[in-house]
């Protein structure tokens, strides 16, 4: 029997549930408590490849995952009228996972929960840590409701703009804006979008991705003031501006959004704490410790990854707790700041397109070199972590 025996885990997102369902399951009693009052999500659609997918089998629900969602095996790559530049088939996934599979952020998050649920983890919702005492034997803490409760780890999975995090390195390393940021909407999808979709546009870039037989989310990714929130009246027209240099069915669904369409706007805000993971009994995942642009669609798969080595390393006590977590951090770190670099570099290079010379010069890389480029990040993805 392991002697971590009771996991706090802060935070409900795709992170948290995985900790909290992988601990449950290896026999440790499990509180997960989440700062909203429900679990209702905002959030359009999460393309889960196929290393997340493997974390999601060793919690019995990958079948229900496969059922729920949209696999495909490639991406295209084309000009914003969607002239085709370069098609991409990954090289990730095996006889039991497929490469990709895309679902609603809600549906994933529920698929999730009931695992945790089934694996007997106690939720508590509406609830926040408000104090913690580490004295490096065990984790004692005030919620922010005013009872009191101790644990063997604590395990931050609280996000972009973690709690968890200050306690564990304080102020120095933040998220901060990039100046770009992502549009979302979902949106019924035309047969002809089978895989995930870059449109590179001159000063942009718009893309799709299934999400089921009927539907897919069309995102724009651009330069963006930061603190920008783009929510409320005016929403549908800013949106509309910016899909007006693109063709095919972006204009079509452009041309349907109003006041009532359910858009979502995100800062893109990069950071990756070049830190351990852990202070003493405290430990983070997920986007409290790395948070990347969206172009690998891997941000909530490093989540999922860090959740299961998290609980696998922390489960395996032939050394000491800390020397356990300093393990868990240098395994997640190199995985992590691979995608943080990749997809970085891939955002920087995408909005460097600003002029229809650009466009062509862009064309011609793309067609050379994107295929081989994505086809490494794959190999290096779909090993063991
Ligand atoms: C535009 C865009 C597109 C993306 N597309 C993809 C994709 O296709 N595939 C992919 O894998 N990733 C994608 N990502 C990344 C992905 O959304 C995140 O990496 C992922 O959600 C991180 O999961 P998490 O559990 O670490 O954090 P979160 O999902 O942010 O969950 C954190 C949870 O903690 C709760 N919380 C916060 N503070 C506290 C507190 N103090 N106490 C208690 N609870 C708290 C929050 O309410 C939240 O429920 C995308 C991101 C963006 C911005």
């Amino acid at each position: 029997m392991s002697d971590i025996r009771r996991v706090l885990v802060v935070g409900g997102g795709v992170g948290g549930l995985t900790a909290a369902a992988t601990f449950a399951r290896r026999g440790v009693e499990v509180v997960l408590i989440e700062r909203r009052p429900t679990f209702e999500i905002p959030g359009v659609g999460l393309g889960q490849p196929a290393n997340a997918l493997r974390v999601y089998d060793t919690l019995g629900v990958l079948d229900e995952i496969l059922a729920t969602g949209f696999r495909y095996d490639h991406m295209s790559i084309f000009d914003p009228d969607r002239r085709l530049i370069v098609e991409h088939k990954f090289q990730m996934g095996d006889e039991r996972v497929p490469a990709f599979c895309a679902l609603s952020r809600l549906q994933l998050h529920e698929i999730l929960l009931g695992a945790a649920q089934r694996a007997g983890v106690a939720l508590r919702l509406g609830l926040t840590v408000s104090e913690i005492d580490d004295d490096g034997d065990r984790v004692a803490v005030r919620f922010s409701d005013g009872r009191e409760d101790t644990f063997d780890l604590m395990a931050g999975f609280d996000g972009i703009r973690s709690a968890t995090r200050l306690h564990v390195a304080g102020t120095a390393f933040q998220p901060r804006p990039s100046g770009y940021g992502a549009w979302r909407v979902q949106a019924p999808r035309p047969d002809t979008v089978r895989g995930m979709e870059f449109l590179q546009g001159i000063g942009s870039k718009t893309g799709a991705m299934p999400l089921g037989n009927d539907i897919m989310y069309l995102f724009h990714i651009r330069p963006e003031a930061p603190g920008a929130a783009f929510a409320g009246p005016g929403q549908a027209r800013l949106f509309k501006a910016r899909l007006a240099p693109y063709g095919s069915y972006v204009a079509e669904i452009a041309a349907t959004l109003t006041e009532e369409s359910d858009i979502v706007y995100s800062p893109i805000e990069p950071m990756m704490l070049p830190w351990p993971w852990f202070r003493k009994r405290v430990a983070i995942g997920g986007d409290a410790a790395h948070t990347v642009a969206p172009h690998l669609t891997q941000g909530a798969a490093m989540a999922a990854e860090d959740a299961f080595v998290l609980a696998r390393e922390a489960l395996n006590d032939d050394v000491s707790i800390e020397d356990r977590l300093m393990r868990y951090s240098m395994k997640r770190y190199p995985r992590c700041a691979f995608v943080y670099t990749f997809s970085g570099q891939w955002l920087h290079d995408e909005q460097s397109v600003r002029t229809a010379q650009d466009l062509e010069a862009a064309r011609a890389e793309l067609k050379q070199n994107a295929s081989a480029r994505i086809g490494w990040s794959d190999r290096i993805l779909d090993g063991a972590f």
